[in-house]
């Protein structure tokens, strides 16, 4: 069973055709093929929403997706790329492995030159 995934957008009930998913270490906002399940830094797009897409200032957008047209689920290798990007997004799994530092309220682990920040709505 799978329901039907909705845009994320305030306002906005088109079905969704792709995900967002904020890179906080990287400040980059990467849309891809829709996630097949949710997580917490993921946003699920309708095609409108996903052309018209701008990233907060100071931030990248990485399209791994075409910008129309419903992306397909199958086992390619944008969505290989998408889930390694998700796996980059959870800052709690990366903070357990890194030594926090105090220079930044924001910042709750260091890897490399990686910097792990914290969401801003959590
Ligand atoms: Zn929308």
């Amino acid at each position: 069973m799978s329901p039907v995934r909705r845009c994320s957008r305030t306002a906005c009930g088109r079905p969704a055709v792709a995900t967002l998913t904020y890179v906080y270490a990287d400040s980059t906002a990467v849309l891809g093929p829709l996630a097949t399940y949710a997580e917490p830094h993921c946003y699920d797009l309708c095609s409108e929403h996903s052309e018209r897409l701008t990233a907060p200032r100071g931030w990248e957008v990485v399209r791994l997706a075409t910008d129309s047209g419903p992306v397909r689920p199958s086992g390619d290798d944008l969505e290989a790329l998408a889930n390694a990007v998700r796996e980059a997004a959870r800052p709690q799994e990366r903070a357990a492995r890194g030594a926090a530092r105090d220079i930044d309220p924001m910042e709750v682990a260091r890897r490399g030159h990686l910097r792990v920040l914290r969401s801003p709505e959590s």
